[in-house]
């Protein structure tokens, strides 16, 4: 069934940047299927709503934005839940715990602590926890609208460091056996499916399916299936 506005009911739109593995990225045979943890877990999600899941992949800054012009039912992109996104959204539960790491080109020593990284020039994905956290460090941040331009501006040596999340580093990382990661003391992060203040039923049917799939063992099946 349509509604007035073209959607169909029986769908759950999904909005992602597939610029994040394990999250979400672009794969498979055809090449250009979009796939991942989070991909998986809202195919649940979708299948417990009743609904077939559509993907829409877009630049991880326009996420917010699509979803409170009703252009998408949720966002499902690695998406740290933070005070000031909670002002616009509403988080399910958090469902993957990560935390920022560093990346250098393998011959670099020079970072050792969160204070050596003060004045370095840092790339960044736009719009990103990183993002954020590297102004705090450094006036020099090059924001792109994926880690993964930002991690090229790094080989190129255009750059000092990347700031990003753990799992996709560590997956670029396997790509680019010339760089390495660097742990340093950072907070830890916790991702959360995002929906409009508006959507509350769909918040309580997404924790649902969360608290299902951590209970029947799907939540840890595709933890192993995906991460390393
Ligand atoms: N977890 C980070 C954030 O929420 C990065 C997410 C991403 O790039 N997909 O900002």
């Amino acid at each position: 069934m349509l509604t007035g506005c073209g959607k169909s009911d029986d769908v759950l739109v999904v909005g992602t940047n597939a610029s994040f593995p394990p999250f979400e990225y672009v794969g498979g045979v055809s090449g250009d299927e979009i796939k991942g943890f989070d991909i998986d877990l809202a195919r649940q999600i979708a299948k417990d709503a009743g609904k077939t899941l559509k993907v829409e992949n877009m630049k991880f800054d326009s996420l917010i934005v699509a979803l409170n012009a009703g252009k998408v039912d949720l966002i499902a992109s690695g998406m740290t839940i933070t005070a000031e996104r909670q002002a616009s959204v509403n988080f399910s539960d958090p469902y993957y715990e990560a935390t920022q790491v560093v990346l250098v080109n393998r011959d670099n020593t020079s970072i050792k602590s969160v204070d050596d990284l003060k004045g370095k020039h840092i790339a960044v994905q736009l719009g990103s926890t990183g993002d954020i956290m590297a102004k705090s460090y450094s006036q020099e941040v090059t924001a792109f609208n994926t880690g993964f331009e930002a991690i090229m501006e790094l080989k190129n040596a255009k750059v000092d460091l990347v700031l990003f999340d753990s799992e996709p580093a560590a997956s670029f990382l396997d790509k680019n056996p010339g760089l390495k990661m660097v742990e340093l003391d950072f907070d830890p992060e916790f991702y959360g499916f995002a929906v409009t203040k508006e959507k509350v039923e769909l918040l309580h049917s997404i924790n649902s399916t969360l608290t299902t799939m951590k209970h029947n063992g799907e939540y840890d099946a595709l933890v192993a299936k995906h991460m390393k």
